[in-house]
């Protein structure tokens, strides 16, 4: 895993307002300028990470009687949407540190080393990667073969995980795994693994086609440390009411992000054309203003997924209300539809830049753009949740 970075000044945590200005300076200045080399190589993105962590925007999702932002849904996906437009690697890195730290504050406040953690994890800006998936639970989250086993205060966990995003980067792993040895596969907890408690051993490699810099090969996790980083609760609840959420609305934020710039490389595209015969508008501008609709409609449905899920705050009935069917569909609905509508607009971008969108080397170049939103419909893959979702539909019966 990565070294731990400069402390932080605890004496005037930044709000959103700065941070966002953070981020838009760190995704046109440096996230941009390494996009290209970090798909290339596959490299893990540490210039921006490095950048990021200067700004203190790790911390963003920490509640504010900690030190951190407390920014809410809204203002985490703004975050990842503008980090997107430039190097979507970066932005899901930053969105899966986010949902992980969400974890943590929405369900570990109640105890006292995780309000510690948390505490730490302001000053030091760690890193937070995930270990969802495992060899042989094919691609469901909620099921585990690995267990915890809990005695005399401690905790050993080993995982075998298929996918690992940037573990070998991350101050800290949150790993699923059964309650116990002898929970079923769905009786799941989540269990904070630091650097410190753990072996990391890389079992496969990581040459994708896109999402590259993300550096997600599978890897065998050995670890053992105190009891208390087992997370209160059940993951159950967790991944219903944060997990999942803060999952599908970042990951359609990021990947929202993804679009925009491609749209953004077209318009200029566009622009140059006009230029070179003014007074006359380029039959690709007509183009141009039908993708920005579809740009538009894909911006409103995740905006509207965050400002209602803020809208539902942070007490007994509004978790309660995320365990709902209607809210489950919704945001299965919203990562379905995000993850299609990404590459859609990513290609109508390429249609309308045409051969220069198409070269590696060029600066309307989209085809990192193009590799990189094909991961969406992947990362739980939209046939597992459309099966959900027939299911549910089966007994739902409000109008979406
Ligand atoms: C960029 C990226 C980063 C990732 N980072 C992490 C990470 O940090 N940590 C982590 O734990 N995991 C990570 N993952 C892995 C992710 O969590 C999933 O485990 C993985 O994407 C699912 O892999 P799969 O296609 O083998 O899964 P499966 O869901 O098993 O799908 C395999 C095939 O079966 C089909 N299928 C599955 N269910 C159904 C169904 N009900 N009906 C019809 N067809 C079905 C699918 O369409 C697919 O074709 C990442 C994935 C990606 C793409």
């Amino acid at each position: 895993m990565g070294t731990k970075e400069k402390s932080m000044d605890l004496s005037s945590p930044p709000g959103f307002v700065q941070l966002f200005e953070a981020t838009r300076k760190v995704a046109s200045e440096v996230a941009a300028a390494h996009a290209a080399d970090v798909d290339a190589k596959a490299r893990f993105p540490i210039e921006t990470l490095a950048a990021l962590r200067e700004y203190g925007v790790l911390s963003a999702a920490v509640p504010r009687e900690l030190g951190g932002a407390g920014c809410n849904m809204q203002e985490l996906s703004q975050l990842c949407a503008t980090l997107a437009q430039h190097c979507a690697s970066s932005a899901m890195v930053l969105a899966m540190h986010y949902i992980q730290l969400a974890c943590l504050a929405r369900h570990g406040m109640e105890s006292e080393f995780f309000r510690g953690y948390l505490s730490e994890l302001v000053r030091r800006q760690y890193l937070l990667a995930s270990m969802t998936s495992e060899v042989g639970t094919f691609g469901d989250t909620r099921s585990s073969i690995c267990a915890v086993r809990c005695g005399d205060g401690c905790f050993q966990l080993d995982k075998d995980a298929t996918t690992g995003s940037y573990c070998a980067h991350a101050d800290a792993i949150l790993v699923t795994c059964r309650r116990d040895e002898e929970a079923a596969n769905s009786d799941q907890v989540l269990v904070l693994v630091r650097r410190e408690d753990c072996t990391l051993t890389q079992t496969t490699s990581w040459d994708t086609m896109g999402m590259r810099g993300t550096c997600s090969p599978g890897f065998k996790l050995v670890s053992a440390g105190d009891e208390a980083q087992v997370l209160p609760g059940s993951f159950a609840d967790s991944s219903a009411q944060t997990m999942v959420p803060y999952s599908h609305i970042l990951w359609a934020s990021l990947w929202w992000g993804i679009a925009a710039g491609a749209v953004a490389k077209a318009a200029n595209f566009v622009r140059s054309q006009a230029r070179q015969k003014p007074g006359s508008v380029p039959p690709t501008a007509s183009r141009l203003a039908e993708v920005s609709v579809e740009l538009q409609a894909f911006k409103q449905n995740w905006m509207s997924a965050a400002r209602d899920f803020d809208a539902l705050g942070d007490g007994p009935q509004g978790r309660e209300e995320l365990l709902s069917l209607g809210w489950a569909l919704r945001l299965n609905n919203l990562k379905i539809a995000s993850s299609e509508a990404a590459p859609e607009i990513v290609h109508r971008a390429l249609k309308i830049v045409g051969i220069l969108g198409y070269k590696n080397d060029s600066p309307y170049s989209l085809g990192r753009h193009l590799r990189d939103s094909l991961s969406g419909a992947l990362m739980i893959s939209n046939d597992r949740i459309a099966a959900k979702n027939a299911s549910m539909l089966l007994v739902h019966k409000e109008a979406a």
